[in-house]
């Protein structure tokens, strides 16, 4: 493979190499060798196309790499985790079918709780609705070039915290990282907006994602998360704009926005 221009110094990539030798896809895979990563990097710095076309693919990879937020600090294997996630969805069937189950009868005792029930959520159920079982993760490495951007450093700090499943810890770090990324050229209002849903900030984890460009490729997971942190917000209204976005974009989510939507439909 030939990552380099026709040039003698041999580090040059051009956009043509790039989109033909499927580049992007082997350095997330990390299948490119420290001179063609080295070459990539360079490149995309500098290139504004390629770098949207890393960010996208990115983040399409995150749709890929979603780990449950409680197995952070487990080391269960896999297939112990798989049956947790198999039972704990058995017993939320299970609790909806006694609801279901238990409803008609409650409903010729009490009739005008009944109703009023049917209307407010409890805060089991909103509890569950608004929960943020899976979070996003973040490949390390990613963006690199740090050494010479105080953006990108701050960033990177911020998101090495964030691994290590330290969501509140990250957050000054990405805040200052934010101040410092006048071009806005890294997702930092995605990633903080995560960090403040997990922290329990959901007023401020609204303000980040709301800040997500709409064609931007983290567009469809920020809506997602945006509604979980309406939810949690008890601003039903707001959820279900966000729900029914995530719902039209086909994309990962829009399976479990519409059961929500269903759900809260009459909040
Ligand atoms: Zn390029």
């Amino acid at each position: 493979m030939k990552l380099s221009d026709d040039g003698d110094d041999g580090v040059n990539m051009v956009c043509r190499t790039v989109e033909e030798e499927d580049v992007i896809e082997r350095y997330l895979a990390g299948r490119l060798s420290t001179n063609e990563a080295e070459a990539f990097e360079q490149h995309y710095l500098e290139c504004q196309k390629c770098f949207a076309d890393l960010q996208l693919q990115h983040a399409t990879a995150i749709e890929l790499t979603y780990r449950p937020v409680h197995s952070l600090h487990l080391h269960r294997k896999p297939w112990a985790l798989s049956l947790q996630w198999a039972a704990a969805t058995v017993a939320v069937l299970l609790l909806v079918a006694g609801v279901l189950y238990l409803r008609p009868h409650e409903k010729t005792q009490v009739p005008a709780q009944q109703i009023a029930a049917a209307q407010r959520p409890s805060a089991a159920v909103l509890e569950q609705l608004a929960a943020v079982d899976q979070i996003p993760s973040y490949i390390p490495g990613l963006i690199r070039g740090g050494e010479t951007n105080p953006a990108l450093i701050k960033f990177q700090e911020g998101m090495t915290l964030y691994s290590a499943g330290k969501y509140a810890d990250a957050l000054a770090p990405l805040k200052q990282a934010e101040g410092l990324d006048s071009l806005q050229s890294l997702p930092i209002p995605f990633y903080l907006g995560i960090a403040y849903l997990v922290s329990g900030d959901p007023q401020e984890a609204i303000a980040q994602f709301s800040k997500v460009p709409r064609e931007n490729a983290y567009s469809e997971e920020a809506h997602w998360y945006l509604s979980k942190a309406y939810l949690k917000s008890r601003n039903f209204s707001s959820a279900r704009t966000e729900l029914q976005t995530v719902e039209s974009l086909h994309g990962a989510h829009s399976a479990a926005a519409h059961d929500i939507l269903q759900q809260i439909k009459n909040y």
